[in-house]
């Protein structure tokens, strides 16, 4: 089984920030259950550089905290990790929570205030709507535990 993974939960540097938001001995956990991880960060897929201004979406648009419009790269990214999913099969998406492109069921509200609203990251919205069941950082073991 392959799985699509949030490279920020494995350790890669490629949150806003420059830092990760590694999950410790989720990669194991995953390998152990024969679980193939296919690892995607759509922000740096579609072109974005680390660090990069943190954004939020704004109804169908991405707006980043100094106001430029950064919709296409996030639509871009998703793209590409949808044809990277289909590429190789996977059937499940782990990705990380809240975020403009991964978050599922709810994202930042677009005021910068740390506010989360109901709604669905770039990313995860086109996963979703090909048939892709999301899961997350704190349910992730569901998928290891099949
Ligand atoms: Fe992590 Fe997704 Fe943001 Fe990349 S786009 S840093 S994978 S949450």
């Amino acid at each position: 089984m392959h799985i699509l993974v949030s490279a920020c939960l494995l350790g890669d540097n490629c949150k806003y920030s420059g830092g990760n938001n590694l999950v410790e001995g989720m990669a194991e956990r995953l390998q152990a259950a024969g679980i193939t991880i296919v690892k995607v960060c759509p922000e740096c897929m579609g072109g974005l550089p680390t660090p990069r201004v943190p954004a939020e979406r704004l109804g169908d648009r991405v707006v980043n905290k100094i106001g430029e419009d950064v919709t296409a790269q996030f639509m871009r990214g998703a793209k590409m990790a949808l044809e990277a999913a289909q590429a190789q099969g996977c059937t499940a998406a782990i990705l990380k929570k809240n975020s403009p492109s991964c978050g599922c069921g709810a994202i930042y509200d677009g005021t910068f205030s740390g506010t989360l609203t109901a709604g669905d990251g770039v990313t995860a919205q086109l996963l979703q709507e090909h048939g892709l069941p999301i899961y997350n950082e704190e349910s992730y073991e569901q998928l290891a535990g099949r």
